[in-house]
């Protein structure tokens, strides 16, 4: 299918290298259950040696002193070879996740080339500030590159996540070290390839694979890493804000969600409202942060709603071979995470939730579930509380403003929410409530590069995309002069 069956080394300092105990594990593609490739399991050696090239390039290397404008054309060639092997990429990202071609095509990879571009135009434009003169001195500040920052990413978009940390941790004149997920580590390797085509020095862009436990564990207590960028479960997150505590790493996390998406009575169009839910839930099959995985509806509309929600699913959603251009839903990430998103459909049905929808799976290879739906579920259940990361929605009946922004908020999450209505002040008022790094207003999941992107409360801190990316990739240097006496 046009993928290269070679084993994949370990890419530091510019070259492939094999890892130092020898070891591989496979890659299978969930939608024929069939191994890729092997991949590189790296062990404490090759962690030691991609922290020690990492470390050369950034305290000796050219890339963090090179002029601002030459970075800028290296991410911009880097851009344009992205853009020139669409085709490679979708084709790779497709067969080692199961997200449908359609998808991958068409908006993660114009994305991808996107985020490099942006941040391509921003590598010469990170200005710091002037400061307020005293009488006899003047101080300046300057944003520096944080250091060598090891980058430990999901399988659930995997190229799109790495990149929005890579480029403008690039662009900010930083070193990377990138751990990608065990399930889908394959394009990262093609991005390295791709960034040494591209002109980036040996050393900046290292990727090394293994399990999360050991490798990316071993990133995290490391004294050469500086930083840590993390996308993934909020647990993990928790386990390597501990594990970097002793050498106070510092940490931006993207982590999980239970999202509310709250459709109020008054809402524009309830076509548009069910096309978005049905989005909401099973894009990605479900697999994404930022799942509208709680569909509050105004109950004096919640039939009429549900009715055309439930149309919305079956028309637009259909299941299939991910390399087919027609399909939308391909198959879950593994059988492990299949058990794992039917336990919790188990959970629903005990819990007393209405399934209105899907709760198996079709009769085909691979690790396919249908869309599923329940109705009639309550905040309380663990189908409402727990981020299931699958084709899983819960949707919940409500009758008052301020019942359903204290439901909306009463979750440990707080990534993002969807909010509609025709009410102007309803909408700004429920924006402002609801404690959410990002509130769509009459649309759901509209991801834009300029605006920052992030969790509130155990979703996460920092921002990334956007300006906002740029300070977790940087830190502040003051500088003070002093003039002497009053001139
Ligand atoms: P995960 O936390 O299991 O794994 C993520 C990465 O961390 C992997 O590379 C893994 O190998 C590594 N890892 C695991 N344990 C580690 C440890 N102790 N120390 C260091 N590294 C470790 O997450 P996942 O299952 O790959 O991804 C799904 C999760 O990611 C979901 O919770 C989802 O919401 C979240 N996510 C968040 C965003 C966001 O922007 N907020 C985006 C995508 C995914």
């Amino acid at each position: 299918m046009g993928i290269d069956p070679r084993p994949r080394k370990l890419f530091i300092d510019g070259d492939w290298v094999e890892p130092a105990l020898g070891r591989y594990f496979k890659t299978i593609n969930p939608a024929t259950e069939e191994v890729i490739t092997e991949v590189a399991e790296a062990g404490a050696a090759d962690v030691e040696r991609a922290v020690k090239i990492a470390r050369r390039a950034f305290d000796h290397g050219p890339w963090p002193r090179l002029a601002p404008s030459k970075r800028r054309g290296v991410l911009e060639t880097m851009a344009r070879l992205l853009a020139e092997r669409v085709e490679d990429f979708a084709l790779l990202e497709t067969i080692d996740t199961g997200k449908p071609i359609s998808q991958t095509r068409n908006r993660d990879l114009p994305f991808a080339c996107e985020i490099f571009r942006y941040y391509a135009g921003w590598a010469d434009k990170i200005y710091a500030t002037a400061l307020p003169p005293s009488p006899t001195g003047f101080g300046y500040t300057q944003r520096e590159p944080v250091g060598v920052v090891a980058m430990i990413t999901p399988w659930n978009s995997p190229l799109v996540l790495s990149l929005m940390k890579i480029a403008p941790a690039l662009a900010a004149g930083n070193v990377v070290i990138h751990k990608p997920a065990s399930w889908t580590p394959l394009t990262a390797f093609h991005f390295a390839q791709l960034a040494s085509e591209a002109g980036l020095p040996e050393g900046v862009l290292n990727v090394i694979t293994g399990p999360g436990h050991t490798v990316g564990r071993a990133l995290v207590v490391h004294p050469g890493v500086d930083k840590i960028s993390f996308t993934g479960e909020t647990a993990t997150g928790r386990e390597i804000m501990r594990d970097g505590a002793e050498t106070l790493k510092r940490v931006s996390f993207e982590l999980g969600g239970k999202s509310p998406n709250i459709v109020f009575a008054d809402a524009p169009d309830l076509d548009a409202a069910a096309t978005f839910a049905a989005r909401g839930f099973c894009v990605n099959q479900g697999q994404i942060c930022w799942a509208g995985s709680r569909l509050f509806v105004e109950a004096s509309i919640h039939d009429r709603l549900m009715e055309k929600l439930l149309v919305r699913v079956k028309e637009d959603w259909k299941i299939g071979d991910p390399l087919e251009p027609e399909t939308q839903v391909g198959p879950l990430i593994s059988r492990s995470h299949r058990e794992q998103v039917q336990g919790y459909i188990d959970e629903g049905k005990k819990e007393g939730a209405r399934l209105v929808l899907g709760g198996d799976r079709p009769d085909r290879k691979g690790y396919y579930l249908n869309p599923t739906v329940f109705d009639r579920a309550t905040n309380q259940m663990r189908i409402a509380r727990e981020e299931i990361f699958g084709p899983v929605l819960s949707v919940i009946p409500f009758s008052g403003f301020d019942e359903v922004i204290a439901q909306a908020n009463d979750t440990c999450y707080g990534l993002a929410a969807g909010v509609w209505t025709t009410d102007l002040s309803k909408a700004h008022r429920a924006a402002r409530l609801i404690k959410a790094g990002s509130v769509w207003i009459n649309t759901y999941g509209a991801l834009n590069i300029a605006a920052p992107f992030g969790g509130f409360k155990q979703s996460g801190f920092g921002r990334e995309m956007g300006q906002e990316a740029l300070q977790l990739f940087t830190e502040v240097k003051t500088v003070w002069v002093e003039l002497g006496e009053n001139p």
